[in-house]
């Protein structure tokens, strides 16, 4: 039975219930951890609350030290982390281990351009005078994640609120709380309280964060439906809330690219984790002359992948986060056949593993823009792929979605590239490199993706307030004071 974090100790939920985390690879149950409820919330942002004031004075050379240390214990922790990342979560250990090093990565990012700078000097009005525009953090942030990358999606809230000044309380995803909680001792380097761990339901603890007085900024990732929940539940209080939201990635195929490439490429970005990535490729245009030989591969390199158990060296995909996940993608899949689509590979359950939940990789043709598959996130193994004449057609088709968080493109014509570039609605666009990140640039959704960016300095910004300081270092009377003289 595991324990919340809450300024420095290990808690229990104050209602004494707790929640069961399941291994999706075996369907085991691995641990339980706190059902945290409002009261449990409560002490949490009381403990960030109390801390943020030492925080946010602390020089900026000290916090960068601090926040290089955690990156230090993220890496000295890789393989224990990256091991319960893959028991909770079905992601393979490879991976997983990569997501540490990408934490690791981000938090020393964020402890230098932390250190940078606190804003900018602007030209002042008035002699002997100098205007300063300074930022500070807001105070106390909640940074509520989803499962499917759950230390990353986390660090990328958690560098940038504390390089900033503020404090934080997180609450991971029900599914995935474990790898979480082990992050207290990788952030006891930080003064107490500076960051909480509370874990629970949304509906609960979730909730009871969001409408939270001393709580100022929420900090989501998630899904839609979460988000606008969320988003109205802060409105109240006038709450500022960033939302990282969900995907229904475009991705264009032309007819100049090596095929086998776009091919393997196609089957990265669409199968990565079982399709639950929020960038995942959902929605396939390929020129029609190369339509059916890149169907061929797409269908041969789906064939190849190795599905087993994640903590196997010899795998490729593990199983899907939960039965729940699973039966939304059966579901999907049904739908579209029953909509006219095409089984060109996939669409089942694999024989082997006989116990967890495996889904096949799938790829589906005879598909229509009208179908759920095109208009709705999937967030499972699913490629449906279908025939454009053009990069015009392919383009107006990409944009035919009220999501805009990536995008990406095969080719090597310039034109190509660059009308898909500037014409579609994504916060990234991907030219031969899909799903890639970098923690110097910006990452966030247009439209229904989310109103946010994390990474880059817009990271970093989203954690500060803007001040705008005026200082006269001569003390006199200004000539547009009282008595007015007036011109005529
Ligand atoms: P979810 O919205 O169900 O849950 C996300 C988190 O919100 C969990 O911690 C959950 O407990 C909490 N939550 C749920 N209801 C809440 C409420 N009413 N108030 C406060 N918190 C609440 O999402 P999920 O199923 O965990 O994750 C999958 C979704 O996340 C997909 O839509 C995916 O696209 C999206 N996602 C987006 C990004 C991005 O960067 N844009 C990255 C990864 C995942």
């Amino acid at each position: 039975m595991q324990t919340m974090w809450i300024g420095g100790e290990d808690v229990a939920a104050s209602g004494g219930a707790t929640i069961e985390v399941e291994n999706p690879a075996t369907e085991e149950r691995i641990d339980d951890v706190p059902r945290g409820t409002g009261a449990d919330v409560d002490r949490a942002v009381q403990s960030s609350a109390r801390s943020f004031e030492r925080w946010w004075r602390l020089p900026g050379l000290d916090r960068a030290e601090l926040l290089h240390r955690v990156a230090a214990n993220l890496r000295a922790s890789t393989e224990s982390l990256a091991r319960m990342m893959t028991l909770e979560g079905g992601k393979p250990l490879l991976e997983n281990r990569d997501e540490v090093e990408w934490c690791a990565g981000c938090f020393d990012y964020y402890a230098e351009i932390g250190r940078h700078e606190r804003g900018r000097v602007i030209a002042p009005v008035r002699e002997h005078q100098f205007n300063f525009v300074v930022k500070e953090p807001y105070g106390v942030v909640a940074a509520i994640v989803p499962w499917n990358y759950p230390l990353l999606l986390l660090c990328w809230k958690l560098a940038p609120a504390l390089a900033a000044g503020n404090t934080v309380v997180v609450k991971p995803s029900e599914l995935t709380p474990l790898s979480t909680l082990m992050l207290r001792g990788v952030l006891d380097v930080l003064p107490e309280g500076v960051v909480n761990l509370v874990t629970g339901y949304g509906n609960e603890a979730g909730e009871a964060l969001v409408s939270h007085p001393d709580v100022d900024v929420v900090a989501f990732t998630g899904s839609v439906a979460t988000g606008r929940r969320i988003a109205m539940r802060a409105a109240e209080s006038l709450k500022k809330v960033h939302l990282e939201l969900g995907g229904n990635d475009p991705f264009i195929v032309c007819d100049d690219v090596d095929v086998s490439i776009a091919a393997k490429g196609a089957a990265f970005a669409t199968f990565l984790n079982m399709g639950q990535v929020c960038t995942s490729a959902e929605r396939f245009y390929v020129f029609e002359n190369v339509y059916e030989a890149f169907v061929e591969q797409l269908v041969d390199n789906a064939r190849a992948l190795r599905i087993g158990d994640p903590m196997g060296p010899d795998i490729d995909l593990g199983p899907m986060v939960s039965a729940a996940q699973r039966d939304k993608t059966e579901k999907k899949v049904a739908a579209a056949e029953g909509a006219g689509a095409k089984l060109a590979t996939g669409g089942r359950r694999p024989e082997r593993p006989t116990a967890g939940y495996f889904y096949e990789p799938t790829v589906l043709t005879d598909v229509s823009p009208t179908m759920e598959l095109f208009t709705e996130e999937t967030f499972g193994p699913i490629a449906p792929v279908m025939p454009v004449k053009d990069i015009d057609e392919a383009c107006r088709l990409a944009n035919q979605s009220r999501y805009g968080l990536g995008a990406s493109i095969y080719t090597n014509n310039l034109e190509y590239a660059m009308t898909a570039a500037s014409n579609i609605r994504a916060g990234t666009f991907w030219v031969n490199d899909p799903l890639t990140d970098n923690d110097a640039g910006p990452f966030g959704g247009m439209r229904l993706s989310g109103n946010a960016r994390e990474l880059g300095a817009e990271g970093l910004e989203g954690f500060r307030e803007t001040k705008h300081i005026h200082l006269d270092y001569k003390v006199r009377a200004m000539p547009d004071w009282y008595p007015y003289k007036w011109k005529v």
